[in-house]
């Protein structure tokens, strides 16, 4: 009996063209033309298209991509259903994916999948994307792997992926580690396991999470807004080893004192953040504030994690351990 896979269509560049007043790219595909872009998909599996949206990733709002979670849950739950795919925009697909891997607990394939070309263009890769993560999706082989996301014939863990380049075919990358696997001559090969997975069982998020980068020279002003604005978290993208301005330090005092969690996490592309310097804006001071450190997440990914954690718990020595742990 042939798999049943579902693939739930948000938008991105896979369902994009060229529109010829404004000569850029818009939403104008379909699921069903996207689909029909992919040979013999009906040989391979059987599949249950939902059309959740055809909107380009930066118009996805939290309140949607928990709308989205929760029908990718339904699936997930339907006994019918063997795995489930979702279209989505490369710009934010590795924070929908690493959502999705925080709150799902099954060893379903789950799998995030786009394009960097649109239609109108030549060598418009929605189809060999989608029929990789068909196959992807169809192998024994990917259950119990937590998200995925597969594009341009490379399978990667949603908590280790990132858009790399703003047009390259291969730009998502795990820069850290690599690659869980590859798909070649349609099938899902698998070189290593992710041996570090986190579930947060819930299904409430806090929004209210803020992302500041920081910059040489920069001051505290910036703070005083998420402050004024009554946000419940912060991500830091500190420099380096995990290292602040000094002028921001009374700034994230300050937050602190209003209970906003400060979450900290490196702008530099891969490596742990560690309280290494003690220094005025050291990590170490940090440290001794009461910051919390996120590892190795990139900033945006960070920020996806406060915000999960958050919404499933106030208690602050849990919401520590939460956000320090695997990494
Ligand atoms: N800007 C597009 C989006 O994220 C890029 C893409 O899908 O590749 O919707």
């Amino acid at each position: 009996m042939k798999k049943k896979i579902a693939i739930i269509f948000t938008g991105g560049t896979i369902a994009m063209k060229i529109d010829p007043t404004i000569h850029a790219a818009i939403p104008a595909l379909n699921a069903q033309e996207i689909i029909g872009t992919v040979k013999n998909i009906e040989l391979m599996a059987e599949i249950e298209v939902i059309n959740f949206s055809n909107l380009p990733s930066p118009h996805l709002n939290m309140d949607m991509l928990m709308e989205l979670y929760l029908i990718v849950k339904s699936k997930i739950e339907d006994d019918n259903i063997d795995s489930v795919i979702i279209t989505h925009g490369t710009d934010t697909l590795e924070e929908t994916a690493y959502l999705f891997d925080l709150l799902l607990e099954t060893k379903k394939p789950v799998i995030f999948v786009g394009a960097m070309r649109n239609y109108s263009e030549l060598g418009y890769d929605g189809s060999s994307n989608l029929s990789a993560a068909i196959c992807t999706a169809l192998s024994p082989n990917s259950r119990d792997r937590g998200v995925l996301v597969v594009m341009n014939n490379e399978i990667n863990a949603a908590s280790e992926v990132t858009k790399t380049n703003t047009l390259s075919l291969d730009t998502f990358k795990s820069p850290e580690f690599g690659p869980l696997g590859i798909v070649d001559n349609d099938e899902a090969l698998y070189y290593r396991n992710i041996v570090k997975r986190q579930h947060i069982n819930t299904s409430k998020i806090e929004k209210r999470v803020g992302l500041l980068k920081c910059c040489a020279g920069m001051d505290a002003d910036i703070l005083d807004f998420y402050i004024e604005n009554n946000y419940k978290g912060l991500i830091i993208e500190a420099m380096g080893r995990g290292n602040v301005p000094p002028n921001l330090v009374p700034g994230i005092k300050r937050a602190l004192e209003e209970n906003i969690v400060i979450g900290l996490v490196s702008r530099c592309n891969t490596g742990r953040v560690l309280y290494t310097y003690g220094y005025e804006g050291g990590g170490k001071q940090l440290r001794d504030l009461g910051v919390l450190f996120g590892g190795n997440l990139p900033g945006q990914k960070a920020r996806i994690k406060l915000c999960v954690i958050l919404g499933f718990t106030q208690d602050r020595d849990e919401i520590k351990s939460l956000f320090e742990s695997v990494v």
